[in-house]
């Protein structure tokens, strides 16, 4: 008998590094805008753009791409040249081209989970964007099932837990967001443990944490013996 059978991972910035390109090609699109508006500005409009935005195009680079060009076009008011419009999709390109860069710990603690523990992975987003990222992040054949959604809410994680034929008590829930990762997975009824990321996407941010079914770890590569010190 073990207090958890079943380990879901989260990917974006749990698994692999991803918020940091996002912060990277928004701060070329100051860089591309800067005869036209200051960047607090422009990253509290595209802010408010991905916002209202996000229910008719989900997560995802493409989303944020079409978002970067529609707070171009406003705060410039269409003064933006076709050619840095251009710029906008090629750096979105080089989003989706770029390689998947594992976060320290990461191979070496799945590596170490993957003969005690059925693992799973949990993520969101664009779902031709993620598969190609799980396919190139080496780790795919570790987990025994994939799953992709358009939004990590309970009504989600409740199908999926549901569907691994284990109590989902005996879930644990892994991931840097709080809002998409810990939260939902609580509400539930598995275990979560939140490992932060160094940055965090304004859109996910959320309060700190009290709740006795979570932990939060530093790195990733103590949940092994987190698991380990769980009592049945
Ligand atoms: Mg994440």
């Amino acid at each position: 008998m073990r207090a958890v059978e079943v380990v879901a991972f989260d990917g974006d910035d749990t698994l692999w590094h991803h918020e940091h390109l996002y912060q990277d090609t928004q701060a070329a699109l100051r860089e591309l805008l800067v005869r036209h508006v200051e960047g607090p500005v422009l990253d509290a409009h595209l802010l408010d753009v991905e916002r209202r935005n996000l229910s008719l195009f989900g997560y995802g680079v493409k989303g944020f791409v079409l978002s970067m060009i529609e707070t171009a076009l406003e705060l410039t008011n269409g003064e933006v040249t076709g050619g840095e419009i251009g710029q906008i999709i090629e750096r979105g390109k080089s989003m989706l081209r770029h390689p998947v860069e594992l976060i320290d710990g990461v191979a070496d603690t799945v590596q170490q989970l993957v003969d005690d523990y059925r693992l799973v992975l949990v993520t969101k987003g664009d779902l031709f964007d993620q598969e190609g990222k799980i396919a190139r992040s080496g780790l795919a054949e570790l987990f025994e099932h994939v799953e992709i959604l358009s939004e990590k809410d309970v009504a989600a994680y409740r199908r999926v837990f549901s569907a691994l034929d284990v109590p989902i008590s005996k879930v644990m829930m892994v991931g840097n967001s709080v809002r998409s990762d810990v939260l939902p997975a609580l509400d539930a009824g598995a275990q979560a443990v939140h490992v932060p990321y160094r940055v965090t996407w304004d859109l996910e941010h959320a309060e700190p944490l009290d709740h006795h079914r979570v932990v939060r770890l530093e790195r990733i590569a103590e949940l092994p013996g987190y698991l380990d010190s769980l009592i049945p």
